[in-house]
């Protein structure tokens, strides 16, 4: 089958042809129909994350279909161990034996897949191919990071990228306010961010106090800066993966039980409640889609951020 393959860290991925994989116990193989492109993938190529199988087959937003016809999503969060202290009390994004897909395992840059079926998602009818990929983990870790914002009636999205734009949708719909902060000068990114419900959308401090904030771009100098942004009370909820280093600041900042936390994965009801709540706002994505031989060139303008919303690959 054709695949796209990273050899090692720091080199561009290359197209490859594999042997089909063959599903073990409890797996599914999969016809991938599409597969969204992530910015932890970049990470992965870029070499910020630190063990990635190699060779890899990145990606993790798996839109396939099964041998007897159903289609089935595959998330980031592709296998965990059941017994640990975190799957035993609800918290199995914790697990300390997760294994990632296109990451531990091989991903959805391919032709072919396969999963273990216990932690595949079922996608909502009314969701083509291409507009379900970006749910499975832009949308799903997106809404994951919105729902620890509690009940903050004014959101700040910091990054407008492929979550924001199905986060500030679910924002909306829930009756919230959204506020996007983009970089100094990205007027397609804060014209995309309107047209999808932000009130305002702009570089540097929003014009009023946000109850939340969360953070997309992996650029710690916002964790201060959003910090300053959020009222007495206020969480920063740092959504990605990997995030340049903070820098310090004045404990002022932090001070009125302001909170700062991250979002690590995702557990399978987070896949659950979202993709039944999905249907209802109704989420509409913006994809672009790439031909597979292309995921190095889509994961390059996702770098240089030359495209609203989410890529996606066609194999
Ligand atoms: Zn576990
Ligand atoms: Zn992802």
């Amino acid at each position: 089958m054709r695949a796209m393959v990273l050899a090692a860290p720091r080199t561009p991925l290359a197209p490859a042809e594999l042997e089909r994989p063959v599903p073990g116990p409890g797996q599914v193989l999969l016809r991938v129909r599409a597969c969204g492109v992530c910015r932890t993938d970049l990470h992965v190529v870029d070499g910020e994350l630190p063990r990635p199988k190699l060779p890899l087959v990145p990606g993790h937003q798996i839109v396939g279909e099964a041998e007897d016809g159903r289609r089935l999503g595959v998330p980031w969060l592709g296998s965990t161990c059941g017994t640990c202290r975190y799957c035993t009390s609800g918290r199995e994004n914790l697990c300390d034996r997760a294994r990632f897909t296109g990451y531990d395992l091989d991903g959805g840059y391919a032709e072919w897949a396969v999963a273990d079926e216990r932690f595949c998602l079922p996608l909502p009818d009314g969701f083509a191919d291409l507009d379900a990929a970006p749910l499975l983990c832009a949308g799903l870790i997106g809404y994951r990071a919105l729902s620890f914002t509690g009940d903050a009636a004014r959101v700040g999205l910091y990054g407008f990228g492929a979550a924001a734009h199905i986060v500030a949708q679910v924002a909306r719909w829930q009756g919230r306010r959204v506020f996007a902060v983009t970089r100094e000068g990205d007027h397609e990114a804060q014209r995309f961010a309107r047209s999808l419900g932000a009130e305002w959308a702009g570089a540097g401090a929003p014009p009023e106090e946000l109850d939340a904030a969360i953070i997309f771009a992996p650029a710690g100098e916002l964790v201060p800066a959003a910090l300053a942004a959020v009222a007495k009370g206020g969480v920063v909820v740092c959504a990605g993966i990997h995030m340049s280093d903070i820098p310090s600041f004045p404990y002022e900042l932090l001070w009125h039980e302001r909170t700062i936390r991250s979002v690590a994965n995702l557990t399978r009801r987070d896949g659950e409640e979202f993709l039944a709540l999905a249907p209802l706002v109704p989420v509409r994505t913006e994809v672009t889609t790439y031909p597979l031989e292309s995921a190095a060139q889509a994961l390059d303008d996702l770098r240089a951020g030359r495209f609203s919303g989410a890529a996606v690959v066609v194999p």
